[in-house]
C-alpha cells in the first residue's frame, strides 16, 4: 500500500524561497512539511555566494523585519560585509555581505531543522493532486468562468502522498532544466543535480501557462593558483552593519575580495568564438536578465569598451574555491579555459567548474492573487523563481508571505498583503502579479516610487507590527521593537522641547552641516540621553529628511483614494462596451483586486481606468 502523510501546508523546494515559506507557515501554527529533492542542498546558494546589494539589501532588512531568516544567517555566517552607496543619501544606502557559502547553508537547515511543526523530508514531488472546488469560479483568459480547483496535495516519486490544505511550489530553476556549456547541453537545474520534468505537465494538466527564460553563471577558480600579487584588494567596512535587527554586532573576522578585469585579448577571443555561444548559436533562445548579462552579451552589447571588472570572491573561510563576479558564460570549456587565462593574476588558475548557463521554465505570475495564491487553483501558492524572478532576495521574500499567506488562509484570516508605499516587497509583487515579466524579474530602487520610506534603516518600523499581528514575529522581536520605538519617541520629544538661540534642537537638525554631536553641544540634556546609536542615526535621518518624506506620504494618501476602490473578483470587464478591447482583455486576464492595481497594468490609458471607475461607482 502506498504510503500517505497529512499536513497543514506542505512546501515544495528547499531553496531561498521554500526554506523562508516552510519556516513562517510553521511559525504560525501550521502543520507543515517541506519537501525537498536533495537534503544536503537546503538554502543553497547557486550562483554568487552573497546575500543583499542595491535594493535587495533593503529587501533582506524587510525579511528580517518580518521575522524571516535571511538576515540572522547571512549575519551569522557572512565574511566579508559593505554598505553600498554609503556616499549618497540614505535611501540609497543598500547592505550587502559575502557569505561563506556552506556555512550559510548549514545554518538554513539546522534552523529548518530546530523549527516546531516543521518536517524537512527529501522526496522528488511529481504531481499536485486536486479537485474541482465546488464553490470557487473563475475566468479563462478571454474572461469566461472556468471552474475552479483545489488542491489536496501532492504525489511523491514511489507514489507517496502528503494530503494538505495549502501548497506552496518554490522549485527554482529545476522545472524542464537544461544546463548549457558550449555545445554540451545536460538535463539539470544547477551543476551536479537533476531536473523535474513530471511536475511541469502536472501544471499544464491544471491549466497553467509556462514559459521559458534562462540564466548563467560564471566559472569557479582553484585560488591556490591565483597570482593576488597584482590584483586590487577590496576589504570589507571597518565597522560591518549587521542584516537583522536583532544582531547587536558583527564580530567575526572578514576576508577581502580582489579585483582585475577584461581587457582586448579576451574580447578579441569571446568575438572569435561568439558561433559557440548557445545564446547566439541559436542553441538557447529564451530570455536572460538583460541587467545580469553574461560576458558575451557585454561584449556584443557594449562593443565600445575595452575592459569589464571582475570581482574574485571567496566562497568561504574553509575552502580556497573562488567565484568570478562578472564573467558569466555559457561558452564552451576550451573558451573559458583560454579567456580565464588571458586575465590579469589568472595566468596560471584553475577553473574548478565551468561556468554554464540553465533554461528552466516559469510560470507568468499574472496568473496569481497578491497573496501569491494561483487563480486557478485555490490552496496552490507559487513563490521564488518559479514566478519568473531571479535572486536569492527576491526569493525568500516571496516565500515568505506565500508562506505566512498559505498559513492565514487556513486560519479564515485576512491576508498578508503589503502596498507599494509599505516595503519593496510590496512593490516586487504588485508588480509581478499586476504586470508579469518579460525577463527575469530582479529588484532595482528604481522600481519603487517611495524610495525615501522604503529605506534599510527602517524597515522594522515599517513591517514588524504587521509581522506580529500575523504571528511571525517572537516575543523577543517584539519587545525589543517597542523598546526602541520608545526611545525614538522619547529622543524626538527632546529634540522638540530644548532650545539653542531661539530654535528648537530639531530645527538646528533640519540644517545639513549641524549633526547629533552639535545638539550635545547646545544641550546637557541631549548630552545625557542615554540611547543606543540606532536610535540617534534614526532620528537624525527622520527630521533631516522630514520634508521629503512628508511629501511622498501626501502623495500617498492622495493615490489611497483612487487606488482604494475594490473590483469584485466576479466583475464581467467584458461586459464594458465602451471599454478598449485590449483593456477588456487586460483587466480579464489580470483581474486586478482594486483600481489603483488596474491602472498600473502595461498599456492601460488613463481613459480605460476612467471608464472602468464609472462602471464600478454605478454598479449597473
Ligand atoms: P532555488 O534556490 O533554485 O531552490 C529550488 C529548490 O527546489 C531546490 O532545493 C530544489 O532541490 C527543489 N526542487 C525543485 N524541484 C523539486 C521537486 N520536484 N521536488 C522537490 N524539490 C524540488 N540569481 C541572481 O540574482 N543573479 C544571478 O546571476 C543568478 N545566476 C544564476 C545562475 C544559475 C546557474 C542558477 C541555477 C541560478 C542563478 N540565479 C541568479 C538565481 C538564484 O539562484 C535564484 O534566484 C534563487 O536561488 C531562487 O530561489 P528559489 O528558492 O526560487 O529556488
Amino acid at each position: 500500500m502506498n504510503s500517505h502523510y497529512e499536513y497543514d501546508v506542505v512546501v515544495i523546494g528547499a531553496g531561498h524561497a521554500g526554506t523562508e515559506a516552510a519556516l513562517a507557515a510553521a511559525r504560525m501554527g501550521a502543520r507543515t512539511a517541506l519537501l525537498t529533492m536533495n537534503c544536503d542542498t537546503v538554502g543553497q546558494m547557486s550562483c554568487n555566494p552573497a546575500i543583499g546589494g542595491v535594493a535587495k539589501g533593503q529587501i533582506v532588512r524587510e525579511i528580517d523585519a518580518l521575522g524571516g531568516e535571511m538576515g540572522r544567517v547571512i549575519d551569522e555566517t557572512g565574511i566579508q560585509f559593505r554598505m553600498l552607496n554609503s556616499g549618497k543619501g540614505p535611501a540609497m544606502h543598500s547592505p550587502r555581505a559575502q557569505a561563506d557559502k556552506k556555512a550559510y547553508q548549514f545554518a538554513v537547515k539546522h534552523r529548518v531543522e530546530l523549527q516546531e511543526n516543521l518536517t524537512l523530508r527529501q522526496e522528488m514531488v511529481e504531481e499536485i493532486l486536486a479537485e474541482p472546488d465546488p464553490q470557487g469560479e473563475t475566468h479563462s483568459e478571454d474572461g469566461s468562468p472556468a471552474p475552479r480547483m483545489r488542491i489536496t496535495g501532492v504525489r511523491v516519486r514511489g507514489d507517496a502522498i502528503y494530503r494538505c490544505r495549502a501548497i506552496v511550489v518554490t522549485t527554482g530553476t529545476f522545472l524542464q532544466a537544461i544546463m548549457h556549456t558550449g555545445e554540451a547541453k545536460a538535463a539539470g537545474g544547477r551543476a551536479g543535480e537533476g531536473t523535474t520534468g513530471t511536475l511541469s505537465d502536472s501544471f499544464r494538466k491544471l491549466g497553467f501557462t509556462l514559459e521559458r527564460f534562462k540564466t548563467g553563471t560564471p566559472a569557479r577558480l582553484n585560488g591556490r593558483t591565483i597570482d593576488h600579487s597584482v590584483l586590487k584588494e577590496q576589504p570589507g567596512d571597518e565597522n560591518p552593519v549587521p542584516f537583522s535587527f536583532l544582531t547587536e554586532r558583527i564580530t567575526q573576522p572578514q576576508i577581502s575580495c580582489w579585483l582585475t578585469e577584461t581587457n582586448a585579448d579576451v574580447h578579441e577571443l569571446i568575438r572569435e568564438n561568439l558561433h559557440r555561444a548557445p545564446m547566439y548559436s541559436g542553441q538557447i533562445d529564451s530570455t536572460g536578465p538583460r541587467y545580469c548579462p553574461s560576458i558575451e552579451d557585454k561584449i556584443v552589447r557594449f562593443a565600445e569598451r575595452d575592459s569589464h571588472q571582475i570581482f574574485l570572491e571567496p566562497e568561504g573561510r574553509n575552502t580556497l574555491e573562488y567565484y568570478c563576479n562578472g564573467i558569466s558564460t555559457s561558452l564552451p570549456r576550451d573558451v573559458q579555459d583560454r579567456m580565464i587565462h588571458s586575465i590579469r593574476g589568472l595566468e596560471n588558475a584553475e577553473i574548478m567548474r565551468y561556468g554554464y548557463a540553465v533554461e528552466y521554465d516559469f510560470a507568468p505570475p499574472t496568473q496569481l492573487f497578491p497573496t501569491l495564491e494561483t487563480k486557478r487553483v485555490g490552496g496552490l501558492y507559487f513563490a521564488g523563481q518559479i514566478n519568473g524572478t531571479t535572486g536569492y532576495e527576491e526569493a525568500a521574500g516571496q516565500g515568505l508571505l506565500a508562506g505566512a499567506n498559505a498559513a492565514l488562509s487556513l486560519q479564515e484570516a485576512e491576508p498578508l498583503i503589503l502596498d507599494r508605499s509599505q516595503a519593496y516587497l510590496g512593490v516586487l509583487i504588485d508588480d509581478l502579479v499586476t504586470k508579469g515579466v518579460d525577463e527575469p524579474y530582479r529588484m532595482f530602487t528604481s522600481r519603487a516610487e517611495y524610495r525615501m520610506l522604503l529605506r534599510h534603516d527602517n524597515a522594522d518600523r515599517r513591517l514588524t507590527p504587521l509581522g506580529h499581528r500575523v504571528g511571525l514575529v517572537t516575543a523577543d522581536r517584539w519587545e525589543r521593537h517597542e523598546r526602541y520605538e520608545g526611545e525614538i519617541q522619547r529622543a524626538l520629544s527632546l529634540l522638540q522641547s530644548r532650545r539653542h538661540e531661539g530654535n528648537t534642537l530639531e530645527e538646528w537638525l533640519r540644517r545639513p552641516e549641524i549633526g547629533w554631536d552639535d545638539l550635545c553641544g547646545f544641550s546637557a540634556d541631549v548630552a545625557a540621553l542615554e540611547v543606543p546609536d540606532r536610535v540617534r542615526q534614526q532620528v537624525t535621518v527622520e527630521v533631516k529628511y522630514a520634508g521629503y518624506i512628508r511629501r511622498q506620504q501626501v502623495e500617498i494618501e492622495r493615490q489611497e483614494k483612487v487606488q482604494s476602490v475594490p473590483i469584485p473578483t466576479t466583475f464581467d470587464f467584458h461586459a464594458i462596451p465602451q471599454l478598449r478591447v485590449e483593456a477588456r482583455e487586460k483587466f480579464s486576464r489580470v483581474r486586478p483586486a482594486n483600481l489603483g492595481q488596474a491602472g498600473r497594468i502595461s498599456g492601460i490609458t488613463p481613459a480605460d481606468l476612467a471608464v472602468l471607475m464609472l462602471y464600478l461607482k454605478e454598479p449597473r
